[in-house]
């Protein structure tokens, strides 16, 4: 089935963009429409967006929706373009409305241990902010230093804490969001508690622009824990590693990260880095706790792994730790280095991460597609990584066949299309097989209602 784009959605009107064109922070300039065209998602858009508005206050985004409603012009919110589905993309007679300017932390509260930011702001630059204080916020993508938290809100995004913490939803306490029509939404509270009304929060958390664009958001931070350990292992293959994994998740401990890696994503990470993981298995294993107890807690998860593993490194220092965690942090780069990569995150129950890996070998070896594998293994999350050449979309046969099957795989197995990066463009012809009938037309419905004539960020997620 082709990709739908805008101009196949009833509702808008394509190539009518030039209405847009009186706001103040409006361009058309051809290198601007181009780097606002895609994300990193390896998907190639076939056309240019018509133009950008830089948005730097909650006015130009209003302004923008009002004249954007007014003349039913699609209009795609758009963060750090670090997005990973297409969510970004934009093509002909679409706007991109681009937040990154909009990039202040307007405060910290230290002892609500709460953040309020605008949507631009990198990930990393409030955890910089944070720690002055001695707090953190939790949900770290490993794109932490060029992703923007509007964007993390929007994909409802996960990372390596989130073994612990929990992913993006359960770090934001409230929102203020424009509407289609321009009119402003807050959403949640200020507080740690609240439940008055329904959750309007969560149903915008993860909603990947199609509801509203975010414009501001309180953020709960948390104190930095007072003492870390880390343990890294090495396996003989990653079925095995996907065993010891499970076998941590069932022995009832709470590692804040648990994270795998396969043997040719090691010998990409060895190659690019100089190191020699791979030398040493043919699958890694980095295991963090956290707390008063984390040395208890690591205990168990060295009792718990030893079966499977064929060695063992506890970090005796900070350093060490840091190195280890390194390798995990390196995958993607070091991929990138040998082609156009598109990272998938099926996600599956936590006993079944073995099966999984062993589906992505079959699949690999079926369709003839590169397929690497990374994993945060504490929630069942994989990322199978697929490289093709830097010329070819995502969207490309055999690459387009291989994610159908990674996505059949993941439901086979009682798991999801996607764990943290969202639908976007790239996954939307799975998304009615996952959700079913009725729960895609309430789905719709609510879409409906909020944005009546589908100018948000169209023919994305559901
Ligand atoms: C190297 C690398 C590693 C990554 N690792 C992870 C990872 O570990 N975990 C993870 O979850 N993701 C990861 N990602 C994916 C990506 O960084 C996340 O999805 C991130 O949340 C996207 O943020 P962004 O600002 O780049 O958003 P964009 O790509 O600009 O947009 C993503 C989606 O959000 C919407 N959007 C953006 N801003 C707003 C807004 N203010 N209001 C409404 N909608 C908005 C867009 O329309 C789009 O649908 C990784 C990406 C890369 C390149």
């Amino acid at each position: 089935m082709p990709i739908k784009t805008p101009s196949d959605t009833p509702g808008v009107t394509a190539g009518a963009a030039t209405s847009l064109a009186g706001h103040p922070r409006y361009t058309s300039d051809a290198d601007a429409r181009a780097a606002a065209a895609t994300d990193r998602s390896g998907y190639i858009p076939p056309t240019l967006p018509d133009g950008v508005i830089r948005a730097r206050s909650v006015d130009d985004v209003v302004e923008a929706l009002r004249l954007a409603h007014a003349h039913a012009i699609p209009v795609v919110p758009r963060g750090a373009g670090t997005g990973l589905a297409g969510g970004a993309s934009a093509h002909a007679g679409e706007v991109v409305v681009d937040l990154s300017g909009m990039n202040r932390i307007l405060a910290i509260d230290p002892v609500e241990m709460t953040a309020v930011v605008e949507p631009g702001v990198l990930n990393a630059e409030v955890n910089a902010a944070a720690a002055e204080y001695g707090l953190f916020y939790a949900p770290d993508p490993a794109s932490t230093a060029i992703c923007s938290i509007g964007g993390n809100i929007a994909t409802n995004a996960g990372g390596m804490w989130c073994a612990k913490y929990g992913v993006t939803r359960e770090s934001v306490l409230g929102l203020r969001v424009v509407l289609a029509d321009g009119r402003i939404l807050r959403t949640g509270r200020a507080t740690i508690k609240g439940v008055t009304g329904y959750d309007l929060n969560a149903l915008f958390i993860g909603s990947e622009g199609t509801l509203g664009v975010v414009v501001e958001a309180t953020l709960r931070l948390r104190p930095r824990p007072v003492r870390t350990e880390t343990v890294a292992a090495y396996f003989p293959d990653i079925e095995t590693a996907g065993r010891a994994a499970s076998a941590i998740t069932a022995a009832r401990i709470q590692p804040s990260i648990l994270e795998l890696m396969d043997g040719p994503t090691l010998e990409a990470v060895d190659e690019a880095e100089g190191t020699c993981h791979r030398e040493l298995g043919g699958a890694f294993l980095l295991a963090q706790t956290d707390g008063y107890g984390a040395h208890l807690e690591l205990d168990e998860i060295a009792r718990a792994i030893s079966p499977y593993a064929t060695s063992t490194h506890r970090a005796a220092s900070a350093e060490e730790a840091e190195a280890l965690v390194k390798a995990r942090r390196d995958a993607i780069p070091a991929l990138e280095r040998l082609g156009r990569v598109s990272i998938g995150d099926i996600a599956v129950p936590r006993n079944r991460l073995a099966e999984a890996f062993a589906g992505l070998e079959d699949i690999s070896a079926q369709t003839g597609v590169r397929i690497f594998s990374v994993a945060h293994a504490a929630d069942g999350n994989l990322h199978p990584m697929i490289v093709v050449e830097p010329h070819e979309s995502i969207t490309d046969r055999p690459a387009k066949a291989a994610l159908g099957d990674m996505f059949h795989l993941a439901q086979r197995l009682g798991g999801t299309l996607t764990g943290e990066h969202g639908v976007g463009l790239l996954k939307r012809e799975w998304v009615g097989e996952e959700l079913g009938e009725t729960s895609r037309a309430v789905q719709q419905a609510i879409k409906a209602a909020l944005d009546p004539s589908g100018i948000l960020n169209p023919a994305k997620a559901i």
